[in-house]
């Protein structure tokens, strides 16, 4: 009889582990042992499972990992100047379409009407990419609302010198 190959070594515990590694299902009955925890489907208490179904509803349950409520702070803080703008270019397209522009546009206006939709488009971009944004340090999404509101702010009192006679 030649040598028997030699049986496979057990899958090593990961360093510092003190249990055997489990598959997800076992992770899952593991986390519902002698804790509360309310199936997705139904709400019934799947405390004490010994398989990875609800009882109540029979869904099928996993463990796993979840994030922290979306961190859309400073998202929302760098658009709203670009929805404001958004909104008002939308008014001023509106009011153009119903009466016609006026004869003579002063280049304050169309700079004016410039800034909007470009400040409009900006935060439009950032809406769509906003896992983009949200991903970013937090110093650096700051530095995008403080630079935005800078930016809005120095807008609006240049516009205010020229609409103010
Ligand atoms: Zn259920």
């Amino acid at each position: 009889m030649g040598a028997s190959p030699e049986p496979e070594p057990p899958i090593a515990p990961a360093p510092g582990r003190q249990t055997a590694p489990m598959d997800a299902d076992g992770l899952l009955l593991d986390f519902v042992r002698d804790r509360d925890a309310a199936c997705p489907r139904c709400g019934y208490n799947v405390r004490n499972l010994t398989k990875p179904v609800c009882p109540e509803c029979e869904e099928p349950l996993v463990l796993k990992v979840g994030g922290r409520t979306y961190p859309v702070r400073w998202l929302l803080a760098t658009v709203a100047p670009g929805i404001f703008t958004g909104v008002m270019a939308g008014v001023m397209a509106v009011i153009f379409l119903i009466v016609g522009p006026p004869p003579a546009v002063p280049l304050g206006a169309i700079l004016t009407g410039w800034f909007f939709v470009t400040s409009a488009a900006v935060a439009g971009a950032i809406i769509i990419w906003n896992r983009r944004f949200v991903r970013q340090p937090q110093p650096r999404q700051v530095l995008w609302v403080v630079l935005v509101w800078v930016i809005h702010l120095c807008a609006f009192f240049i516009f205010l010198s020229y609409a103010l006679p």
